[in-house]
């Protein structure tokens, strides 16, 4: 399926400059949003995969029915004081500053065969640190999902050695 389509592409959003990729039109196509899902799905099906992991708040969205129909659990990745029990935490860079982001300490058990899963890969800055969360918690991250990469932000080169799928480049 040509999922790009489905992708609207929004000027200098949200900030002069910025071309966002909104995923929201293939969300709310019923067949485009199922085939993307299943196309991780079979990504996933060979790797043992136990818990899948996803940042928030897009990685949510994907990450949710992946891990239902692998019948596996999901663990949310969250920015600072929004989970509500004991956590551990990573800060990682942004274009400007810097930002925390959370998992709660019990999510995944050492051993454990994680895939992350998120929209969309740009710097790879998220990606690198939700890595980082799952590694402090002794899982094994046993690939990484999106529905799109900007191959232009080159995010794949903080990716070295790990299993990456993405549905769309641009
Ligand atoms: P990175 O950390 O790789 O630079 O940025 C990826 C994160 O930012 C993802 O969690 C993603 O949701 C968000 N993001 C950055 N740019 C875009 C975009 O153009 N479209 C969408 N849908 N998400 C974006």
């Amino acid at each position: 399926m040509d999922y790009k389509e489905h992708i609207a592409i929004v000027e200098n959003w949200p900030k002069e400059g910025i071309q966002f990729k909104d995923i929201t039109p293939l969300m709310d196509n019923g067949p485009a949003f199922k085939s993307a899902v299943d196309d991780i799905v079979d990504y996933a099906k060979d790797k043992e995969i136990d818990i899948v992991v996803g940042p928030e708040a897009r990685g949510f969205i994907v990450g949710c029915p992946v891990s239902y129909a692998l019948e596996i659990g999901f663990a949310p990745v969250r920015k600072e004081g929004k989970l509500p029990r004991e956590t551990i935490k990573v800060d990682y860079g942004l274009e400007y500053g810097s930002d925390i982001l959370t998992i709660h300490k019990d999510a995944i058990k050492p051993g454990q065969r994680v895939m992350i899963v998120d929209d969309l890969l740009a710097t790879g800055g998220t990606i690198e640190a939700t890595i980082n969360l799952v590694e402090q918690l002794g899982g094994v991250v046993a690939g990484c999902a999106f529905l799109i990469e900007l191959t232009y932000l080159d995010g794949r080169s903080k990716l070295d050695g790990y299993d990456v799928l993405t549905l769309m480049q641009y």
